[in-house]
Order: C-alpha cells, then structure tokens, then sequence
C-alpha cells in the first residue's frame, strides 16, 4: 500500500514477531479492505495480473492503474485505480472476494503486514534490510482471533515470498535513489523508469524495435533470453534502470559508437 501512517503501528517487527489473526468469507469485515485503498504495484504484480487477464502491461496499466509520483523520492509508482463512486471498491472484487486472488499484488498478500526496506549496518557494512509492520485498520475484525501466526508464516502462507524474491532488485534500485543526495527525476527519466518497472511490453519493444541493441553490446545468450522469458526481461529492465539512473554500469555502449563520440567531440 502507499504508506498511509494514519493505522500503521510505529513498531518495527522482524519476521520472528508473532500477532492473532483470522480472516475468511463469514468474517463481518469480509471485503472491506479491498475498499478505498492504494495499493502500490510491484513489477511483478503486472507480470502475473496481465498474464491472468490476457491483456498487455500497457492495456491495464491504462485500464487498471494510475500514476503516483513520490514526492521525496520523484520516482513513479503504479497505483491501483478504485471505483469511483461511493463505495469505492477494488476493481478485481466481487461478491465472493478478489476475483485475481492466485495472482493478487504482493500488498495485498501480506495485508495486514505491512514491509519496508533500509540501509542498516550489518557485520559486512551498511546492506539493504527488511522490517516489517502491522497495519490496524479499525475496520478490519482478523485480530480479534484465530490462530497465532508469525510474520514469517504469514508470508508463505500467502505466496509473498516469490513476489519478494522478484521484486527485491528493484526495490533496492528505489532505496539506493531515495536519499537526499541523488537528483530528482526530470520527466524523460520518470517515463523511464516508470516504463522499465511496470511496461514489460512496451520496454520489449524499447529494446528489439529501437536502435537499443545496436547501441548496447549484449551477450547473444542474454538477448535470446530477454526475448523469450517475461521475467527475465523484467529483470533486465532492473538492469537498464541501474544503468540509466547513474547507480551502476551495468551496460556496455559498443565500441563503434564510443569511437563515434570521440571523433565527434
Ligand atoms: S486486488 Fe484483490 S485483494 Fe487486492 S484490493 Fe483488489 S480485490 Fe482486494
Ligand atoms: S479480516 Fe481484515 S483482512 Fe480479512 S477481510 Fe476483514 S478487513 Fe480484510
């Protein structure tokens, strides 16, 4: 979700941290929250939901999504849209709960935990580390029972661990560039960058029908690879946006057109 603060408990929890929780269809809460919520997209939230709905990354990013900008951080994020009238449900829901359920965002999986990542020092030095929080929205009944659950139980009880391993790449890419010292985002890397973590289909295109390849020595190997697996080429936009936002020189520009910006310069 977007970090909302109004019923996030200001307790860090680790995945040892254990809390009382149930929810199932004939809970009295059941649905509510999938209601007015913003629920932040990862990118392989879009990898699985599109695939699901045999639509383009493109199309439901249209269809489904909008665009929020971090105000601190400038990056893009995609949010789900939800219906706009009063109710303001979730446009996957229905009267039997998420219609995408096997294939929900990784938000929606660990509600109603909530995760963050910071730069903590380690034995090996400063190093990205997970914390953990939970979220007590007043509507939500799931405390009031159940069985007891550690946060790690609850993270593979409901598939997130996968989305975690998917994700963890970029999620650095966002913590690495949100610290006072790095440089807002102008529009061109924005669009960017909001392409290559959410547009799989049309970052595909970026880089077969454009002059990318002709511009970037890659590996024979790694461009078959990019071709044919969504995820990997899911993972190669991590790659290009380290490249891209100056975080690490993770691509090579062919010798030819170096030589070409010599003798031009
Ligand atoms: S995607 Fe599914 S679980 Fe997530 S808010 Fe929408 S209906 Fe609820
Ligand atoms: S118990 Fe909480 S998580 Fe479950 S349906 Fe109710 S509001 Fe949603």
């Amino acid at each position: 979700m977007l970090p909302s603060t109004e019923y996030v408990e200001a307790v860090e929890r680790s995945l040892d941290s254990k809390f009382t929780f149930q929810c199932h269809k004939d809970i009295s809460c059941f649905n509510k929250c999938c209601h007015h919520t913003d629920m932040l997209l990862t990118p392989y939230d879009i990898i699985r939901i599109k695939k699901r709905l045999g639509i383009s990354s493109t199309e439901f990013l249209e269809k489904y999504t909008y665009t929020h900008i971090d105000e601190k951080s400038s990056h893009p994020f995609a949010v789900l849209t939800m219906n706009q009238d009063e109710e303001g449900a979730c446009r996957f829901l229905t009267s039997e709960g998420c219609s995408i359920y096997e294939d929900r965002p990784e938000n929606c999986r660990y509600y109603p935990v909530g995760k963050g990542l910071m730069i903590r020092d380690t034995v090996d030095g400063p190093a990205p580390v997970d914390f953990y929080f939970f979220i007590r929205q007043p509507s939500c009944r799931g405390y009031e029972g159940g069985r007891e659950w550690t946060i790690a139980e609850w993270r593979a009880a409901q598939g997130a661990e996968l989305y975690d391993e998917m994700n963890r790449e970029w999620q650095e890419i966002q913590l690495r560039r949100d610290n006072p010292g790095k440089p807002k985002l102008d529009d061109k890397k924005q669009s960017l960058m909001y392409m290559a973590s959410y547009d799989v289909d049309k970052f595909r295109q970026f880089v077969f029908d454009s002059g990318f390849l002709d511009l970037f020595d890659l590996e024979t190997d790694e461009i078959e690879k990019i071709r044919g697996d969504e995820v990997a080429l899911m993972k190669f936009g991590f790659k290009y946006l380290k490249y891209m936002l100056m975080l690490e020189e993770t691509l090579k520009i062919k010798d030819k057109h170096i030589k070409e910006t010599k003798s031009v310069g």
